[in-house]
């Protein structure tokens, strides 16, 4: 694995002759979604591979690929920075569309076909996407989190700020129900 290596897998050649080639890297830092990023620990190897579909070579392709890395995302109850692994499988296919910007989902008889316009293609989109399916929605630091401390913040599994929990209300124990929920 090439630390430089581009997140991209040149089809040129599979657009004359078909047959089959491979890319694989690594992603360091951070998973981007643009709007949104994962913060990563360490580096997150990938690898993928594009079959052309007709063996004449032709304008579509299978993509499959895979990515693991550890997400970095606070623990639910006490906030703590929590690494989770993650491991993501893709398989999409491919249609080569000339002088398309970027890329495009069709839906064609229920199947998602994804279109792009350069035979170098940008693998980041697939890869992230894949990756941020696999997240999970929340995580614990540790089975038992004791959380933070309702009336002074502390994080109680680490200090005994010797704060007693207040009575439950009605409106605490339905604040408890919908936290716990979460
Ligand atoms: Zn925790
Ligand atoms: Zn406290």
């Amino acid at each position: 694995m090439n630390a430089n290596s581009p997140t991209s897998i040149n089809l040129a050649r599979l657009l004359h002759e078909g047959g089959s080639t491979e890319a694989d890297g690594i992603i360091e830092r951070q998973i981007d979604l643009g709007s949104e990023t994962i913060p990563l620990q360490g580096h997150a190897p990938w690898r993928v591979s594009v079959t052309s579909v007709s063996s004449e070579g032709g304008q579509e392709f299978w993509m499959s690929g895979e990515i693991a890395g550890n997400a970095v995302m606070e623990c639910r109850r006490c906030l703590t920075p929590t690494t989770t692994p993650v491991r993501a499988h893709f398989q999409n296919l491919l249609r080569y569309q000339p002088g398309l910007e970027g890329i495009e989902v069709l839906e064609e008889d229920d199947e998602e076909i994804f279109l792009f316009g350069h035979p170098n293609l940008d693998l980041a989109p697939f890869l992230s996407e894949a990756f941020a399916l696999e997240v999970p929605i929340t995580v614990l630091c540790k089975e038992d989190c004791k959380g933070l401390c309702p009336v002074c913040g502390a994080n109680r599994n680490e200090t005994d700020c010797g704060h007693i929990e207040q009575k439950p209300t009605k409106l605490g124990n339905e604040l408890d129900k919908l936290l716990s929920e979460l």
